[in-house]
């Protein structure tokens, strides 16, 4: 991979913190194009952490269905 590869491209981002499922929406992190693999730079990482911790708030809310396969079947 080289830096060419990437190019800037938003993602919805999934990110659980203390015990709680954020979603952050619109987060520029680095895409490779050629393996779509994600790379979050510092820089989108401290956006994520300052949005969950700032008291920001949300945009919306939204309910997480959790299902446990254990007891599937
Ligand atoms: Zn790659």
């Amino acid at each position: 991979m080289t830096a060419s590869e990437l190019e800037a491209k938003t993602v919805t981002w999934v990110q659980r913190y203390q015990g709680q499922w954020y979603v952050i929406e619109n987060l520029p992190p680095m895409v490779c194009k050629q393996c779509a693999e994600t790379y979050f730079t510092p820089d989108a990482y401290d956006r994520v952490v300052e949005l969950i911790t700032s008291g920001t708030p949300p945009a919306r809310m939204e309910t997480v269905a959790v299902y446990d396969a254990a007891s599937c079947g």
